[in-house]
């Protein structure tokens, strides 16, 4: 029997685990579901709840709280299989908050906040699916951010705007990062800023208005603009140090970042699949159409790229606990950049081999293409990583 083209590095029984669990509960949400999600622009939620059911969402969360306590060796595996069952970016970019928002937690919180919370959201009772970084003038140059929480006694009052927010509706909390001292008043401009957990329905109740962004990519997952005005939060919400929240998004950047490469993976594994089905089923000429070079290098191109990436990515997770911050951060930004390139790559020569029908709905593969593109802007934009290492791994000068 040939050797499954996807299989291509050898896991341990954990990964192998994870693989056979995720396939099998992805095997309920078929094409047609994910395409009636884009089609329609509506958040998944069946396949999110079924997920929460089985403990998915505490992936991260340690035994002691409830959770599963893996790791990113078994995280990237995960978001791999979900993309890669045919739900694309979206799929993983679903869950990705309710899983990822759970980890300055389990690291910074106090323990009070971490008993109260990490259970729920391990059962799946409570999400903590929302993260607001980006604002209008604070996107790539976040420590630009303007949003400001003042201190009142034991309430921070919240005023300013976030952009892009994701799965907001679909979520109890927000992890917002603020500005605690103005950016004049901090010797350095990375200080100053606090990771502060905010109730949403108490924030609506207090003056929280959101706005969706209608968007072409991954259009089952919304994004918001927030506008927080006098927005009270109770100081014992705080995440950690105030001041030391730029640091604590850092600390986590490494880990969260290879699992998006994972995404990407995923996605341009499912583009591929598509691209060589087709390639082997149309005849044109009296022959398939896969027989063709300029058809068939394209596929096979891509293939090669999604496996460097899939080395790369499997390799770093493996890797990550014996890496300082430098190199994990120059690992984590080999793959993020490599995967969504090659997601690309894959879902631009999928449309191709499918002529015409390459942005018929019916066959996926311009979906998928939408998806890659967006995977080169977010969550870091590709000239941000490379920026990293250019300047971090190869000493060349900073641009900013
Ligand atoms: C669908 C979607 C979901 C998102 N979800 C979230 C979320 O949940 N939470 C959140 O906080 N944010 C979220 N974001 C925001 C995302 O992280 C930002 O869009 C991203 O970081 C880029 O910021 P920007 O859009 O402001 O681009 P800008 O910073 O304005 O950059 C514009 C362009 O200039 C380039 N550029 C800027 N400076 C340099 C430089 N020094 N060198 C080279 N190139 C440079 C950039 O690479 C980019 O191509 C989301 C965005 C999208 C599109």
């Amino acid at each position: 029997m040939p050797r499954d083209w996807r299989d291509s590095v050898d896991l341990t029984e954990r990964q192998a685990l994870v693989r056979r669990s995720i396939r099998d509960l992805c095997s309920a949400f078929d094409d047609e579901y994910w395409r009636e999600r884009d089609r329609t622009a509506t958040y998944p939620q069946e396949f999110v709840d079924r997920l929460a059911a089985d403990g998915w969402l505490g992936m991260l969360i340690p035994e002691e709280y409830g959770g599963v306590g893996m790791s990113t060796s078994e995280a990237v595996v995960m978001m791999e299989e979900i993309a890669a069952s045919g739900g694309g970016f979206a799929a993983p970019q679903a869950i990705h908050g309710g899983i990822y928002n759970s980890v300055p937690i389990v690291k910074y919180a106090d323990e009070r906040l971490k008993s109260e919370l990490l259970p729920k959201v391990a059962a799946g009772e409570e999400t903590i699916q929302a993260f607001g970084l980006t604002e209008p003038n604070a996107g790539s140059d976040s420590t630009a951010m303007e949003t400001r929480a003042r201190r009142e006694g034991d309430e921070y009052v919240i005023d300013g705007e976030k952009v892009w927010i994701s799965r907001v509706e679909n979520s109890d909390y927000l992890v917002l990062m603020a500005r605690t001292t103005p950016r004049e008043e901090v010797e350095k401009r990375t200080r100053g800023i606090s990771m502060i957990l905010v109730d949403l329905e108490d924030a609506y109740a207090d003056g929280l208005d959101i706005e969706q962004i209608p968007k072409t990519a991954s259009r089952a997952v919304h994004s918001y603009q927030l506008y927080f005005d006098d927005v009270r939060v109770p100081t014992r919400n705080l995440i950690g140090e105030e001041g030391e929240g730029f640091y604590q998004v850092l600390d986590g950047l490494n880990e969260e970042r290879l699992v998006i490469a994972a995404e990407c993976l995923g996605l341009g594994e499912t583009a591929l699949e598509s691209g060589i089905d087709y390639a082997n089923e149309r005849e044109v000429f009296g022959g398939p159409i896969g027989a063709n070079q300029a058809i068939q290098h394209p596929l096979a191109e891509a293939y090669a790229d999604l496996l460097a990436a899939k080395k790369v990515i499997y390799d770093a997770a493996d890797r990550l606990d014996d890496l300082d911050r430098t190199e994990a951060g120059a690992e984590a930004n080999v793959a993020k950049y490599l995967a969504a390139e090659a997601a690309f790559e894959a879902a631009d020569a999928a449309v191709q081999t499918h002529g015409g029908f390459g942005v018929a709905r019916e066959y996926d593969v311009e979906r998928y293409l939408r998806e890659a593109r967006l995977t080169r802007l977010v969550p870091v934009t590709q000239q941000l990583a490379l920026n990293y290492l250019g300047e971090r791994v190869l000493g060349l000068p900073r641009s900013y």
